[in-house]
């Protein structure tokens, strides 16, 4: 399936973001969507391999812009994060989501919940006291909350940046490697983490099936995992052969279409329903 990049989408191109102009009314236009309700939540059920029960919603924020309409993350995440709106954005991210999370499980939904956070969450607010603040006034244990941090994010300010995840796993919160395989992989640095997830990247799993280099990347990446106890998840599982495969491999958890795109709130607690029921 190819990205959506054209018909129907608003087209910010990295271009028109760092020109001046353009980059001011989108930072502008960032900065009202959180206070006038532009962004909406969708979730993704991570499912286990071994018998497709669903572990996980990851939460993935959607902008519906008020005259250039949907703008997909990859546009707007990157630019939020130069300027700093991101951590704004994450904290009604996390204030949403656990929101959500806490309705489903009052509902008697048995879920837990990934969420994004960058570089900038990691190391310009005190991410910790934020989400320990928003854990305890949605009345969410803390092991509910799996938080999904890229390598890059890392290696931006090592130091920093690993004294917010032990924090945040001394409080015990989850911690995943997310965009695993396309940043600086320092292996002899992810043994020092207190992560207990790596996500593999989409790029490496969507033709696993057709291309023996993608194959051995992921096979070389779970033994590596398993061996420092890691969990794995793929992303981008889009067929049968990809999911059969990772299941031979002993990959642990996947997403994708083949399972579900990401839904709204009710369609996902629907499916989880009815996943469960199946
Ligand atoms: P990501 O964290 O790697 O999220 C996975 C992306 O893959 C999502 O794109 C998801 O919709 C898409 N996807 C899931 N299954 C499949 C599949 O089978 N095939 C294909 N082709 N794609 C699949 P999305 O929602 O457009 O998000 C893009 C990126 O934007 C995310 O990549 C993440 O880095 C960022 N992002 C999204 N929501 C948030 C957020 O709330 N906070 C932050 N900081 N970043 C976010
Ligand atoms: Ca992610
Ligand atoms: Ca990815
Ligand atoms: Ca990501």
């Amino acid at each position: 399936v190819a990205k959506q990049t054209s018909s129907g989408y608003a087209a910010f191109t990295q271009k028109m973001v760092r020109t001046t102009e353009h980059g001011l009314s989108l930072l502008s236009d960032l900065r009202r969507a959180v206070d006038e309700n532009q962004f909406y939540l969708q979730y993704q059920p991570k499912i286990s391999l071994a018998d497709r029960s669903c572990l996980s919603a990851e939460v993935l924020i959607r902008w519906r812009h008020p005259t250039r309409g949907f703008v997909p993350p990859d546009q707007f995440i990157p630019f939020a994060e130069q300027t700093g709106c991101i951590k704004s954005i994450t904290r009604w991210v996390l204030a949403r989501g656990l929101a959500q999370l806490a309705a489903w499980r009052a509902a008697g939904l048995e879920m837990s919940l990934n969420i994004n956070v960058s570089t900038r969450d990691l190391v310009q607010q005190d991410l910790p006291a934020l989400v320990r603040a928003q854990l305890l006034a949605e009345g969410v244990a803390a092991r509910h909350l799996c938080l999904e941090v890229t390598e890059s994010a890392i290696m931006e300010d090592p130091a920093h940046a690993l004294a917010s995840l032990n924090a945040l796993h001394e409080m015990g919160v989850q911690l995943s490697i997310d965009d695993f395989g396309t940043g600086y992989s320092s292996l002899a640095y992810l043994k020092k983490l207190p992560v207990q997830e790596l996500k593999i990247d989409r790029s490496f799993v969507m033709n696993l099936d057709l291309d023996d280099n993608d194959l051995n990347i992921v096979r070389s990446t779970i033994g590596m995992a398993h061996h420092m106890g890691l969990k794995v998840v793929a992303e981008g599982v889009e067929t049968e052969s990809v999911a059969a495969q990772l299941k031979t491999l002993g990959c642990d958890g996947a997403q994708g279409y083949l399972f579900s795109r990401p839904l709204g709130a009710d369609d996902f607690h629907a499916w989880a329903v009815a996943a469960r029921a199946a």
